[in-house]
């Protein structure tokens, strides 16, 4: 056995979902390999367990376990392969460009809301605020999907984009055609802000409003337009990109950060919109950690909260990721959570984020929830949705 960089082995062939997500179980549950990838020595092709190399590449190991002539059984772990080597912060937070200050700089932050935190129940919360452009979780994917289509079709193909957005992806990607001097045409839904609309005219994209409520039922007519236009679609709904690049990254330096916070948690709970992160996050922790539960948050019927929404809406990856529990959270609980989290912790998040709060005291209201660490993921930062919670305070 010897351990061969990535970048030399040539195994280009694609995969459909529900065999990766096989072969990366297995991989995440064993917590390595167990047997070699066999290769030509000249070539560098593979000759053998192919779909174990191509899941290794998407999941961003450094080094393949490789040997030549026969496959042989042997023990390689996670770390051995630099599983792990994707999340490697600046440590002085020195970027040469703008794409770096987004994936040198993760992980995004964890931390314990400690005044929140009670009855032996300590809540952490992850801030996917601190992304650079969208200051949202929708920066990884916007950033993902962008690279996979660069890689794709090559610069020179992609001029002009187009998103059915509820803002965050669209700024996303706003942001990646910028730094690659495209253009973005944005198709957000009717129940989108107008703070939401002038910030995706800002970062230099094209929006069109659509009377339909929700960004999922804008799909065909964007597609319909890509192909007329010869634009690329990305489709945020659909393109595995967005649900692999949170098994790559969020998931895995989540795992990274409670180590370093010596915590192992009982539960995660996180918001549902393409259902991409915690997709991703459930499919990473149950077969890493033994007993984790995940919550999914989605809106009350009938109401709408930007960024999440009802599962019977369509969503792609959360039928492979063995969500445990859906929570529903009106519109005015998820206000009222953003207000208890600035006023006690001092830090303005979303409201999704607000949402994702209020499910969790929810379910410790219910006594459901025993002694112990419970994470949180908070998609975005507040400030986008003064106009909402402002409309709350002035109500009273
Ligand atoms: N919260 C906010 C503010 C969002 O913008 C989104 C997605 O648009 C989500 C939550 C849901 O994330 P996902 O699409 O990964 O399910």
């Amino acid at each position: 056995m010897q351990l061969e960089s990535v970048d030399n082995i040539i195994c280009k062939e694609e995969m459909v979902l529900e065999e990766f997500l096989r072969v990366v179980g297995d991989v995440l549950r064993r917590g390595g390999v167990e047997v070699t990838v066999v290769i030509d020595r000249e070539s560098k092709r593979v000759i053998e367990n192919s779909k174990l190399c191509v899941a290794l590449k998407k999941v961003g190991v450094k080094f393949i376990p490789v040997s030549y002539g026969v496959s042989e059984r042997v023990f390689v772990s996670l770390e051995s392969m630099g599983f792990f080597d994707d999340i490697n912060p600046s440590r002085y937070r020195v970027f040469t460009n703008t794409e770096e200050l987004l994936y040198k700089n993760w992980p995004t932050p964890l931390v314990k809301l400690a005044n929140l935190s009670s009855n032996g129940i300590s809540v952490w919360a992850k801030l996917e605020g601190f992304n650079p452009w969208s200051m949202s979780v929708k920066d990884r994917i916007g950033w993902y999907m962008y690279r996979k289509a660069l890689e794709r079709l090559g610069r020179d193909r992609i001029s002009l984009l187009v998103e059915s957005t509820s803002t965050n992806t669209g700024l996303a990607i706003a942001a990646m055609a910028s730094i690659y001097k495209a253009k973005l045409k944005a198709f957000i839904p009717s129940t989108v802000s107008k703070t939401g609309e002038t910030l995706l005219k800002i970062f230099g994209a094209e929006v069109i409003r659509s009377p339909k409520p929700l960004t999922v039922e804008l799909i065909d007519d964007v597609e319909e337009i890509a192909r007329k236009e010869g634009a690329v679609h990305l489709n945020q709904f659909y393109n595995d990109a967005n649900f692999e690049v949170h098994l790559r990254y969020t998931a895995k330096e989540l795992e990274l950060q409670i180590r370093e916070a010596g915590i192992e948690p009982k539960a995660i709970f996180g918001g549902l919109g393409t259902s991409g992160h915690m997709s991703a996050i459930s499919f990473y922790f149950k077969n890493r950690f033994k007993g984790v539960k995940i919550y999914g948050v989605v809106p009350a019927p009938n109401t709408a909260i930007q960024g999440i929404r009802r599962v019977e809406s369509g969503m792609k990856w959360v039928h492979y990721a063995n969500i445990d529990n859906i929570v529903e959270v009106t519109p005015e609980e998820a206000v009222k959570g953003v207000l208890e989290i600035v006023r006690n912790e001092g830090i303005f998040v979303g409201l999704s984020s607000g949402a994702v709060y209020m499910a969790f005291k929810k379910v410790v209201k219910e006594g459901k929830l025993g002694e112990g660490d419970y994470i949180l993921i908070f998609p975005d930062i507040g400030f986008k949705y003064v106009e909402q919670v402002s409309m709350y305070i002035d109500n009273g």
